[in-house]
C-alpha cells in the first residue's frame, strides 16, 4: 500500500501537529477545517514552529520553505477523492466523527485508508459508519504531536492486516514509535491517564488543596514534568470531559465519572490554553 498523498481533517492543535509531522517527512498533505480562519490559524502555527526549528538551527529556511509547500489548504471535503489517506483530528464528538466518516467514505478512492486520532472513541463503531471497515483504524498521536514520539495504532474488530502494516510503517516515516493496542475505551494512554486528571479535578473541587499545590506534588512527588491541572488545560478540558465520558458509558463504571467542576469549566467555556483560560489563565 504506498501512501504519499493525505488529507488531515481538522486544523485545531492535533490536526495541525500531524499535518506538520507529515509535510516534514516528505508526503504531500491538505489541511481541511470548517472556515477559512480555522485552516489558516493551523497554518500559521505550523509556519511558526517550522521558524522556531530554523532560528534553533534544527532545520534550514530552505527545508522550511519546501515543508510550507507541501501543504495545501481546503475548507472541501471533496478534495479527498485524490488522497490515499485521511488522518481524522475532528473533535472527540461520535456522531461529528461518523458523520465525517460515512463522508470520506463516498468521496474517498477505494484504496484509501481512513485513519482517526481519536483520543478514546471505539475505533470499530466509527468503521461502521463506512463500508470499508477494513480499511478504518485509530492512529493516536500524542500532544504536542511534532515533539512526542508514540503513536498508538488501534485496530478496529474488521481492520485488515495490511492496512496495520501500512499505518505502522507510515508512523516510522514519521519518526514516531508505533505501539499496538485493542480497541478498548481509551485505549492504553487515556484509561490510565484521564482518570488521574479527573482525580486532580476531584481533589481541586474537594479543596483538599490548590490547583498549584495539586500540580506541585505531582511534579516534585512524581517527577511528572507538567501537573495534571496544567496538562488538561493543555489537552483541552472538552477533549478531557469526553473521554470520561467515554469510560464512564464504555465500561459502565461510576469509578469514571467526571468531575462536576470540570463539567462547569467546560460548560463556561473555559476549555484550557486554546481559549485562554482553564484551571489557569493564559496569554494570546
Ligand atoms: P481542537 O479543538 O484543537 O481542534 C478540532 C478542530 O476540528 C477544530 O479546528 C474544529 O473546527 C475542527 N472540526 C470540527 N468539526 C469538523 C468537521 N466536520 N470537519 C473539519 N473540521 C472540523 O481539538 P484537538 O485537541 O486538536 O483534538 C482533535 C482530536 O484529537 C480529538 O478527537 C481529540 O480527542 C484527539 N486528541 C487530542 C489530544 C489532545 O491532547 N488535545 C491528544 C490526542 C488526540
Amino acid at each position: 500500500m504506498q501512501i504519499n498523498k493525505v488529507m488531515v481533517i481538522g486544523a485545531g492543535q492535533m490536526g495541525s501537529g500531524i499535518a506538520q509531522v507529515c509535510a516534514q517527512a516528505g508526503y504531500d498533505v491538505l489541511l481541511n477545517d470548517l472556515k477559512e480562519e480555522l485552516v489558516e490559524k493551523g497554518l500559521a502555527g505550523i509556519t511558526k514552529n517550522l521558524t522556531r526549528s530554523v532560528t534553533k538551527g534544527r532545520m534550514t529556511d530552505e527545508e522550511k520553505q519546501n515543508v510550507l509547500g507541501r501543504l495545501t489548504a481546503t475548507t472541501n471535503i471533496q478534495d479527498a477523492q485524490n488522497v490515499d489517506i485521511v488522518i481524522e483530528a475532528a473533535v472527540e464528538n461520535m456522531d461529528i466523527k461518523t458523520k465525517i466518516f460515512t463522508q470520506l467514505d463516498e468521496i474517498t478512492p477505494e484504496h484509501t485508508i481512513l485513519a482517526t486520532n481519536t483520543s478514546s472513541l471505539p475505533i470499530t463503531e466509527i468503521a461502521a459508519a463506512t463500508k470499508r471497515p477494513e480499511k478504518v483504524i485509530g492512529m493516536h498521536f500524542m500532544n504536542p504531536v511534532p515533539v512526542m514520539k508514540l503513536v498508538e495504532i488501534i485496530r478496529g474488530l474488521a481492520t485488515a492486516d495490511e492496512v496495520y502494516k501500512a499505518i505502522e510503517d507510515m508512523t516510522k516515516t514519521l519518526n514516531k514509535v508505533p505501539v499496538e493496542v485493542e480497541d478498548f475505551p481509551g485505549f492504553v494512554a487515556n484509561r490510565i491517564l484521564m482518570p488521574m486528571i479527573n482525580e486532580a479535578v476531584y481533589t481541586l473541587y474537594e479543596g483538599v488543596s490548590s490547583k498549584e499545590e495539586i500540580d506541585e506534588v505531582m511534579k516534585l512527588g512524581m517527577n511528572h514534568p507538567m501537573g495534571p491541572l496544567t496538562l488538561a488545560d493543555f489537552i483541552g478540558l472538552d477533549t478531557c470531559l469526553y473521554i470520561m465520558e467515554t469510560l464512564h458509558e464504555g465500561f459502565g463504571d461510576d469509578k469514571y465519572r467526571p468531575c462536576p467542576l470540570l463539567r462547569k469549566y467546560v460548560k463556561a467555556g473555559w476549555l484550557g490554553k486554546k481559549t485562554g483560560r482553564g484551571f489557569y489563565t493564559y496569554e494570546a
